[in-house]
């Protein structure tokens, strides 16, 4: 057999072996498929052969509806950050709920108690607003810079996701954009300060903004490298240009935000997922003199209102749901359990998972790296090492769906891309049934990978 039979036969049989295993989960697609493109409402859930549907989960195992436990390293790309069903989250919501209905017409004192929650953590944040996920956040970040500064580029990093919204969403040519997105926006590649220098220097007269994930995730958990994010504030703030860190999926690393771990400051700051408490949630915040922007009380004294007319800020910000009050209950509560010991705690647990798979891969004398910080970590098959966008596409596609595959057949639950997210609910002995289901998932495909990829091997 040749290399492309090779990988042809070993996703068949590890296709089918899937099959086997998940019947239900087969039929429920095709059922959601008749009401529902692509059978369900979210791109990112999808993989090849179908998603196994998801019948309870319960802190850090869940079941699907086929019956198949597995251990959760998955943790919807990272929002769940106490696992499921999380007792104390449970019990204060069904409380709120049983109290009101899940929006109001008016502001309650919850949103507040969140909010100090949030910003007392995060030094640079000094007010926050809060929105239904973390694309609008960017959204919204991205339109308080426009006003702010009366510019209209936004900088961006090549491949970096920053959520669905048109300004920042990726590729920029994607069908069904204006063609404002592609003339408006601009990108460097991570971890490259020359041309994120440049680049900048070049446009500050028109540049809003630069957006940034402190790691950057979708990607495959990049780290910043050689003082990136310290040079980018830096340069940003020479060139009068605001810097928006992303903490989306970052956040968990540290009680104060991977803005925290490398000291930096930005202008504004995206939040979601965790910050929710598992409910749709996003944020964005930031100094205060940018913030008021929203403020109509402030903006009294700015726009000439006619009387009659509703109150005005001199930035608009609208949402049925922003802030009900459920959210803003599950997002204080998950916050104040997710204290400054339990991060140190899962970002070891993180650090050893990957010690144990690089150990694995260093023994089988297989290429391959894992990236990460802490409690968030991701496999890439390739033997360069991965420092961007591109460099993370050179990871061999079809081996990651063959230990995709190999890990769910062995109770592990991880994104197709080959991302881990720990929760709070894993401890040792989770750590170790991950590195154990690793070692034999990769010792089964070597023999595989000899053949099909003799370039990853020695
Ligand atoms: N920013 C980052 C870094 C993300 O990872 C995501 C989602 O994965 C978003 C923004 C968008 O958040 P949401 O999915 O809540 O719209």
């Amino acid at each position: 057999m040749n290399k492309q039979e090779v990988i042809k036969e070993a996703t068949r049989k590890y296709d089918e072996a899937y099959m086997k295993r998940t019947p239900k989960s087969r039929a429920a697609l095709e059922a959601a498929t008749r009401v529902l493109p692509g059978g369900d409402s979210r791109i990112a859930t999808f993989y090849y052969p179908y998603p196994i549907f998801l019948d309870k989960g319960n802190g850090c195992r869940i079941t699907d509806i086929d019956g198949n436990e597995y251990l959760d390293f998955h943790n919807c790309y990272t929002a769940l950050i106490h696992g499921h069903a999380y007792p104390p989250v449970v019990e204060a919501t069904r409380e709120v709920v049983g109290k009101f209905a899940t929006s109001l017409g008016a502001p309650t004192t919850l949103i507040t108690e969140w909010a100090e929650t949030l910003c007392k953590r995060v030094e640079s944040v000094e007010t926050v607003r809060f929105c239904n996920s973390g694309s609008e956040a960017g959204m919204m970040a991205m339109r308080t810079a426009r006003a702010f500064t009366g510019r209209n580029k936004i900088l961006k990093i090549e491949g970096g996701y920053n959520g669905a919204y048109d300004t920042v969403v990726h590729p920029p040519n994607s069908a069904g954009l204006p063609k404002s997105v592609q003339t408006d926006q601009l990108t460097v590649p991570f971890n490259d300060k020359e041309a994120a220098s440049r680049v900048i220097h070049e446009n500050k007269d028109e540049l809003a903004c630069m957006v940034v994930e402190g790691m950057m995730g979708a990607a495959g958990q990049i780290p910043p490298q050689n003082g990136y994010l310290e040079y980018l504030r830096k340069t940003t703030q020479e060139n009068g240009v605001l810097l928006v860190l992303d903490e989306v999926m970052c956040f968990r690393l540290d009680y104060g935000g991977i803005q925290r771990i490398y000291g930096i400051k930005p202008d504004l700051t995206m939040f979601g997922k965790i910050i929710g408490g598992g409910f749709p949630v996003g944020g964005w915040g930031g100094r205060k003199e940018i913030m008021e922007l929203f403020d109509p009380i402030k903006g009294k004294e700015l726009i000439q209102e006619s009387p009659g007319l509703p109150a005005m800020a001199r930035l608009f910000h609208g949402g049925t749901f922003n802030a009900n009050p459920v959210v803003a209950t599950a997002g204080r509560i998950m916050l104040e359990h997710l204290t400054e010991k339990e991060i140190e705690r899962i970002n070891r647990l993180g650090e050893s998972l990957a010690a144990g798979i690089k150990s694995i891969f260093s023994n089988l004398k297989i290429k391959s790296q894992v990236t990460g910080l802490g409690s968030l970590l991701n496999l890439h098959f390739t033997q360069e090492s991965v420092v961007d966008f591109k460099t993370a596409q050179t990871g061999r596609k079809e081996l990651m769906h063959l230990v995709h595959l190999g890990l769910l057949e062995r109770g592990i639950f991880i994104p197709a891309r080959g991302l881990f997210a720990l929760s709070t609910q894993i401890g040792e002995k989770e750590i170790d049934v991950a590195i154990k289901a690793m070692e034999d998932v990769m010792t089964e495909l070597k023999p595989i990978i000899e053949e099909a990829w003799p370039e990853l091997i020695g």
